[in-house]
């Protein structure tokens, strides 16, 4: 669970990003943070992650308090976070397998993965994650000589290689076609529906309309927090 109370974070310079928050986020939710450029969405994200520091209030992560931490607490927060991103962030020089073990990085011995000797159980990990995400085919082609939508999906299979307890995904679709886009989307739902909690940032509409819950952003401050038109589909869904 996730549990945010009355957040504040004042960038040097004096942007007030986000401004007394309150917002608790269940086990297995699926949330779409939703708002203009500027609202304060990945800031929200880096105030979970402890990549930003909250001003002021208190962030709790899956029972931990990220606000005044270690480094060493942080990275034990870390370790339940998979982060997805706009620019899928991938090695392209190198294989989509080597991709995904990448996110073991913070648990494997560096001279391991240095040599690319890669535990067993790691690699076994990896393709599991490639599986999900529908391309554990495209394992041992290079990063680079994917299409847009597939990058993404190796991003998000490094991010599950891990096991999140949640996964938090920063415009994932900002890069991508509106088909492309929605078919991740489409990735998301069954993540969700497979018990992920997903946290996604968004300013685009019809990719909110994919979330069970909507909290919209402005100017730092929550405006609306609304049940999304996924959970009618995923009713749907599992009515037929
Ligand atoms: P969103 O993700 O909704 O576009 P952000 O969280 O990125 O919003 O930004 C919220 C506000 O904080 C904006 O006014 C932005 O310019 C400002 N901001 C974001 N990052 C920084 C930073 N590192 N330093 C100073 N101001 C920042």
């Amino acid at each position: 669970m996730i549990r945010l109370e009355d957040v504040s974070v004042t960038y040097p310079g004096g942007v007030e990003a986000l401004r007394g928050i309150d917002l608790t986020i269940g086990d297995g939710e699926f949330v779409v943070i939703v708002g203009l450029s500027g609202a304060g969405k990945s800031t929200l994200l880096r105030v979970l992650n402890g990549l930003v520091p909250a001003t002021s209030g208190s962030v709790v992560v899956d029972g931990t308090e990220v606000v005044g931490a270690s480094a060493a607490t942080l990275r034990q927060v870390r370790s339940r976070i998979g982060m997805i991103f706009q620019t899928f962030n991938l090695v392209n020089r190198t294989s989509v397998l080597n991709n995904v073990l990448m996110g073991r990085l913070s648990v494997v011995p560096v001279w391991r993965s240095t040599l690319g000797l890669w535990p067993a159980r790691d690699r076994e990990a990896a393709m599991v994650a490639l599986e999900r995400v529908g391309i554990v085919d495209k394992a041992y082609v290079r990063a680079s000589n994917l299409s847009g939508g597939q990058q993404q999906r190796v991003g998000i299979a490094r991010a599950l290689v891990n096991d999140p307890a949640f996964i938090l995904a920063d415009e994932p679709t900002g890069a991508l076609d509106t088909r492309t886009g929605q078919e991740i989307m489409e990735l998301f739902t069954r993540l969700h529906e497979s018990g992920n909690t997903i946290i996604l940032v968004t300013h685009e509409e019809d990719i909110a309309a994919f979330a069970h819950r909507i909290i919209r952003f402005r100017d730092g401050e929550v405006e609306s927090d609304e049940v999304g038109a996924g959970t009618k589909k995923t009713a749907e869904r599992e009515a037929s």
